[in-house]
This record gives structure tokens, C-alpha cells and sequence, in this order.
């Protein structure tokens, strides 16, 4: 099986650990024929001075690149948190780093409220998930992004609080961000973290990938959302037999933001 795990963080993300070295000599053992480095950067930083390094995750990932590039094909990516509240300012970040692979991805709300630190309750479980969900169509709609990073994201915290969430309750507004990732030449990524821990499940979940391609989605990723080294490439080979399953011949690998195309192998 072709391996890709497209969703890893270094050290050079705020909560990240690991050099890039280190996620990649991971990978290698691993047997990973691509892997992304995606540090995070929330587009609601871009005003104020850089958060984060992205000079030198570029000069790590050139550095992995000599020292394992004939084993491993490695990408120089970026996961930008709420697009869509600074389009002009992402497109500037994007061009001058020319990064390969753009994963958009919604954690916070308006007014900076992160959804990882609420405390979610049986009432505002459902109001909140339904602003995260009208945040991810304005940049499944608007933003330069190439896959849309873990879809359904609050599921996990709302399930750490106990809570719960039927996402039928929400299939018109789901398939309107899925259609517009789809009308928009863009794609989706599987993101895998969610399942060895509590949410129990991909996000998003397989019902979910099956309604994109019924709905004619052919751009798809995996990643694992790695922190840590132990967590490179963990779920992969199950995310890419769901997305078999689901009726994908095809994962998507990217270059330059370009995107290609991979037989999934038994
Ligand atoms: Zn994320
Ligand atoms: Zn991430």
C-alpha cells in the first residue's frame, strides 16, 4: 500500500515537539512514501509579529530532504487556522513561503474563542457546532486552501465533555460545505487522530467521506495530525482502506499545491 501521511506538526508549531528530522526518520521506518510537514499558523497571528518559524521549518525540511529524499518524498506544508477571516493576508503568507500543501482548518470561532477550550454542555454543544459549521463554509468558500483539515472537529472535545451530537441533524449544512470544496476544485483530508483516543472515529467519520464522493468528491488526503513522534503515520492504513471503501480508487498526493493522483492497493 502506498502510504502518505499528510498532517504532521514539528516543534516549530506552538504545540508541537519533535524536529522534523525526527517525524521523518519516523517515517521512513515506518514506511511512509510521503509525508507533509503542516505547523500550524492561525491566520488571525498574520497581523502580528510571526508566532512562529517558518524559515527554519523550511531549513529542517531542506536539511531532511538531503538526508533522506531518495527514501521518502517530503512536502513543505502548512496548516492556516481561519482562512477566511484574513484571505488577502493567507495569500501573501502562502505565496511567499511557497509551500506545497495548504491544509485550511477551522479551531477557533469569531472573537478567538477556541473550541478546544470549551467546557460543552447538551445546549451549547449544538449552538456551537453549528457556528463551526457555518465558519467551515465560509472557508470551504472562500479561502485558497487545498484539502480542508479534520471536518467535524469539535465532535471530539464535545465527546470529552460527555456530550453528543447526531450529525444527520446537520446533513443539508454538511453537504453545502462538501459541495463547495468539491464546485471549488479543493479537497478533504481524513485526519486519523481521533482514532486510537476518545472520539473513536476519523474526522471526518465514514459516513461522511462516502457522502463526498457520492456527491463527486475526488480529491481526499490522510494524516495522522501527529505531535509526537510515536504518532506518525498511526491510523493511516485504516484511513486509506475507509476511503477505499467509500468508493475512492485515488488518494491524492500534492506538489507545489498541484495535486496528482495514487492507486490505492489492496
Ligand atoms: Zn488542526
Ligand atoms: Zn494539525
Amino acid at each position: 500500500m502506498y502510504l502518505i501521511d499528510y498532517h504532521t506538526h514539528s516543534h516549530n508549531s506552538f504545540d508541537g515537539y519533535i524536529s522534523v528530522d525526527r517525524i521523518v526518520s519516523r517515517a521512513v521506518e515506518l514506511g511512509i512514501r510521503e509525508l507533509a510537514v503542516t505547523d500550524h499558523y492561525e491566520c488571525s497571528d498574520l497581523r502580528t509579529p510571526m508566532a512562529y518559524d517558518f524559515e527554519k521549518s523550511e531549513g529542517e525540511i531542506v536539511e531532511a530532504r538531503k538526508k533522506y529524499g531518495d527514501k521518502i518524498k517530503l512536502l513543505y506544508g502548512v496548516e492556516l487556522g481561519q482562512m477566511h477571516f484574513e484571505p488577502e493576508l493567507c495569500k501573501l503568507f502562502c505565496a511567499r513561503n511557497r509551500f506545497d500543501f495548504v491544509i485550511g482548518s477551522v479551531h477557533n470561532l469569531k472573537n478567538d474563542l477556541d473550541l478546544y477550550f470549551v467546557e460543552y454542555d447538551a445546549e451549547n454543544s449544538k449552538s456551537l457546532f453549528d457556528e463551526y459549521l457555518s465558519e467551515l463554509y465560509a472557508l470551504a468558500a472562500n479561502a485558497d486552501y487545498d484539502v480542508l483539515g479534520h471536518i467535524t472537529y469539535p465532535l471530539r472535545y464535545i465527546k470529552r465533555d460527555g456530550q453528543a451530537i447526531d450529525l444527520n441533524d446537520w446533513a443539508g449544512r454538511l453537504d453545502e460545505i462538501l459541495k463547495a470544496v468539491i464546485d471549488r476544485g479543493r479537497g478533504i483530508e481524513v485526519n486519523t487522530s481521533g482514532l486510537g483516543g476518545l472520539l473513536g472515529d476519523t474526522m471526518p467519520p465514514f459516513s461522511l467521506i462516502k457522502r463526498y464522493r457520492e456527491l463527486g468528491g475526488e480529491i481526499i488526503t490522510a494524516g495522522s495530525d501527529a505531535h509526537k513522534r510515536a504518532h506518525v503515520g498511526s491510523g493511516i492504513e485504516e484511513a486509506l482502506k475507509m476511503i477505499r471503501e467509500a468508493g475512492f480508487e485515488y488518494i491524492t498526493t500534492f506538489e507545489q499545491r498541484k495535486p496528482s493522483f495514487v492507486k490505492i492497493e489492496e
